[in-house]
């Protein structure tokens, strides 16, 4: 039997041997070059990556709903939901104004925008930002079906908590149907690893795609504000959050990162926070953090927590302003702040949703509107770093909350025990 000398030439063998987290990067890897080399016509592989974001968004809605449900079902008390929901909001806003701070002290020091010296014209006129009030008015669902069918996170979020509640507190009669929900949010979890097997292929199209359609010199004028941004994003997420591991969660940010991998590279590359939901939430309980926790404070991060995005305004703003030569005061900073933070609960968990945002923070201190139109060519490059920051927030707040609260299972954080895929029943 010649097999250990073939096996270990055959490439296909060797790959499959790979851990996932391996595969993806390798898969990021290969698109980049690939795309470098068949450049625009690289876009013939971008339908393998819609493929699985696709399969991917396709388990959002049912898997948040049933993993939701069987959370508060199994927390039984209804005061610890609210405490979780709390501390998490008040750390989701407080990072979220870090991270603009972050981004703002690299717009003024790095000065991407300095000496292009463009002229703005006529301001145009901007549509008005949904009020906070209609915001808050349209948390709850007059139609939970309709918020299914529409994605509406927050929506759906709030009709789990209610249903999960009552069924709570109807005793042996919600029996039935939390086993129902147990026994759906098992299979989804289960499909959820079945499609992140195609994850590398996925990863591989989009990438090829997004590195074959940006040439040079589409880049190189904005190289600066490119790099400020990375910067910013890379300083957030191994500075910030590592510290904020480390010093207040007392664990170790190793673990916490090497957790993640899987989560931000496919953020990274799909561009979507509400879309990388299901492999936030594999990575999360995988780090220990509770079901209950973890399906509770992912999806809420996913929808109003963006650190990235803040980020990304900072330095866009004061890119815009230097690039027009727009003289921004200590007041107009605040206001950057301010709006940007509140701006960022409002912005969708999907791709380019920010820089839609962006129009709202730039008028709000009376910046020209080109500024977006120049960012736009640039957009979907931001897009993925910002992105990937949105989604390691959500896991860091979620695994310091879960740690508070003793819903974090630290001998799995540590890797002194394995995870096991299913509850066996
Ligand atoms: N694409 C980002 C996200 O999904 C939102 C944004 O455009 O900033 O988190």
């Amino acid at each position: 039997m010649s097999t250990s000398s073939t096996s270990g030439m055959n490439p296909w063998r060797l790959w499959n041997r790979l851990p996932l987290w391996q595969k993806i990067l390798a898969g990021m890897v290969i698109g980049i070059i690939t795309g470098g080399i068949i450049g625009p016509d690289a876009i013939v592989l971008k339908p393998i990556g819609t493929i699985f974001v696709n399969a991917i968004k396709m388990l959002i809605v049912p898997l948040v709903f049933c993993s939701l449900i069987v959370g508060v079902t199994s927390m039984q008390d209804t005061g610890k939901m609210g405490r979780l929901g709390l501390k998490s909001i008040v750390f989701y806003l407080l990072t979220t104004a870090i991270a603009i701070s972050i981004g703002l002290a690299l717009g003024h020091f790095l000065a991407p925008g300095e000496g292009m010296n463009l002229i703005a014209k006529e301001q145009e006129a901007v549509k008005e930002a949904p009020s906070l009030v209609n915001t808050l008015v349209s948390i709850i669902p007059n139609n939970p079906v309709k918020a299914m069918a529409t994605g509406n996170i927050l929506q759906i979020i709030v009709f789990a908590l209610a249903l999960g509640i009552s069924l709570n507190l109807i005793g042996d009669h919600g029996k039935p149907a939390i086993a129902i929900f147990t026994s759906l949010a098992e299979a989804m979890y289960k499909l959820t690893g079945l499609v992140m097997v195609f994850a590398p292929y996925g990863v591989f199209g989009l990438m090829a795609w997004v590195s074959g359609a940006y040439g040079m010199d589409v880049l190189l004028p904005l190289i600066k504000v490119i790099a400020a941004v990375y910067i910013g994003c890379l300083l957030h997420v191994y500075g910030f959050y590592g510290a904020v591991i480390a010093l207040i969660g007392r664990l170790n940010p190793m673990r916490f990162f090497s957790g993640i991998v899987d989560a931000q590279a496919i953020a990274f590359t799909t561009s979507s926070s509400a879309g990388s939901l299901p492999v936030s939430l594999r990575c999360s309980q995988r780090l220990g953090a509770s079901r209950g926790t973890s399906s509770f404070i992912l999806p809420l991060g996913a929808t109003i927590n963006m650190d990235g995005t803040a980020l990304y305004q900072g330095v866009t703003a004061l890119f815009v302003a230097q690039a027009f030569g727009v003289p921004l005061t200590p007041g107009d900073y605040a206001t950057i702040i301010a709006t940007a933070t509140l701006a960022s609960i409002g912005t969708a968990g999907v791709p380019g949703a920010g820089l839609i945002m962006l129009t709202l923070v730039l008028t709000t201190v009376g910046l020209p509107m080109e500024g977006v139109a120049l960012i736009a060519g640039i957009d979907r490059l931001l897009d993925m770093a910002r992105t990937m920051v949105n989604v390691s927030g959500d896991l860091m707040v979620t695994t310091l909350v879960a740690k508070s609260e003793g819903e974090l299972d630290t001998e799995l954080y540590n890797g002194t025990r394995k995870f096991v895929e299913t509850t066996p029943s």
